[in-house]
């Protein structure tokens, strides 16, 4: 044995939430072995619970119909309200101010019809210059949807020249300089290519003191990092829950509004499932929102796409997001040690060195032509390890502190070694 396997050992023995990765489906590839899975920031891996939760309700379909309603082991009348305090957990906010609903590029659309009200002179919206595409595509479109483009009304920061992340100072003189012809500003938590964790408060606290409506987008950050929304004061944040929440493809998205908007009568798209469930079926013309988050929401709660989020967040309550988070630092700092010390002249770690600007994620550039770097990822999933490439030139590696071990780290370090070096 040699002494990284003793080590990597050793720290699974030590670990208090090795016993979670139990609970989840651990895929095989085409020959029967048990994948290595650090892609868990693009489909977390299915709890073991989730089909249980999905059959409930689809034996409460079977058994009651339209009764179930009222009469299923879960009412679907209020089904997606037991997700909230544990979303409430995992974001730092009250129950009141989250809801599941949607999917993200939906409700990012559905808060900027509330938050972003552009006048004649505050109408820019600041966002980072390589956001995920989705995002981009939204904002623009809400640009356009105002008679305003994003030519001139859209500005993206990007990292100094020669340089990676972002800087919170670069951002913050930004919005400053914008100051009062910025509608909005919207940020990631945590950027999907780089794996920069955003330093979220002070960048809140510059939007909001140059009088924009501020708002995340936490799609990488929710279950990976220790969030505190309401008190970082951000107006509203979005999130979908099939990356590190585990909730299946097309899960069930999510969405906070932050407390002081609860009441407002801020304009928004409404349907009848925002509306006081006290008169919904009164089935009057007057919309009544519900006050807090769940005012937004538009439909009926889709039942089957909510029940593996149920059995996720049961587990993330379990779990503690302070003991997930406490692991992750760990066990991605394994990752970078053992990467660094067998491959530092050839693998290139674009994610910040430190753990508090990340959350579980590394993303790396291979240093070699573009053709050999793809090449590396495809050998790479040959030997079953399961990451992922985004064009250009980055592979992502995601190591989830709930259903990844010290092991699995250094069984996909070994597999880059070898892809590399051939
Ligand atoms: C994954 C991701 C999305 C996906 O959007 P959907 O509406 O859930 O399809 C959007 N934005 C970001 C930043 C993401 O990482």
């Amino acid at each position: 044995m040699t002494a990284d396997v003793a080590d990597a050992l050793a720290r699974d023995a030590a670990d208090p939430l090795a016993a979670f990765a139990d609970l989840f489906h651990q895929p095989f590839d085409s020959t029967g072995r048990r994948s290595i899975y650090l892609c868990g920031h693009s489909l977390g891996l299915q709890p073991k619970t989730a089909a249980q939760y999905v059959e409930q309700e689809l034996k409460d379909w079977q058994r009651l119909g339209v009764l179930g309603h009222h009469t299923a082991q879960r009412p679907w009348i209020n089904y997606h309200e037991q997700a909230a305090a544990p979303l409430a957990a995992l974001v730092g906010a009250q129950p009141t101010e989250v809801v599941a609903m949607n999917s993200l590029t939906v409700n990012l659309h559905l808060m900027m019809v509330s938050f972003f009200r552009p006048s004649r002179e505050r109408n820019r919206v600041l966002i980072e210059k390589s956001a995920f595409p989705s995002d981009r595509y939204a904002v623009a479109s809400q640009l356009a949807f105002h008679g305003l483009n994003a030519a001139e009304h859209l500005i993206e920061i990007e990292p100094r020249p020669g340089e990676r992340a972002l800087r919170t100072g670069d951002v913050v003189r930004r919005i400053e300089q914008e100051g009062d012809k910025l509608g909005m500003v919207l940020l990631p938590g945590v950027q999907y290519l780089t794996g920069q964790a955003l330093e979220l408060e002070p960048l809140i606290a510059a939007a909001r003191r140059a009088g924009a409506a501020v708002g995340v987008d936490l799609a990488h950050a929710i279950g990976n990092t220790l969030l505190n929304l309401h008190d970082w004061n951000v107006d509203f944040a979005v999130w979908c829950s099939y990356k590190y929440l585990n909730a299946g493809p097309g899960a069930v998205g999510g969405c906070f509004v932050h407390e002081r908007h609860a009441r407002s009568d801020l304009p928004r798209f409404a349907g009848w499932w925002g509306h006081d469930p006290e008169t919904r079926f009164e089935m009057g013309p007057q919309f009544l929102p519900i006050v807090g988050a769940q005012g937004w929401q538009i439909s009926n709660p889709p039942v089957l796409a909510t029940a593996p989020l149920l059995a996720s967040l049961e587990i993330f309550q379990r779990a503690g997001m302070q003991r997930i988070r406490k692991k992750s630092i760990a066990l991605t700092g394994f990752l970078q040690q053992l990467i660094e010390t067998r491959l530092g002249s050839l693998v290139d770690i674009i994610t910040p060195s430190i753990a508090a600007e990340r959350g579980c994620q590394l993303s790396l550039r291979i240093a070699r032509p573009a053709d050999a770097a793809r090449h590396c990822h495809e050998l790479l999933a040959a030997a079953g390890v399961v990451g992922d490439w985004r064009e250009p030139d980055v592979l992502r590696l995601a190591p989830a502190p709930l259903y990844n071990s010290y092991s699995d780290v250094l069984a996909a370090v070994e597999a880059l070694a070898h892809a590399v070096r051939r």
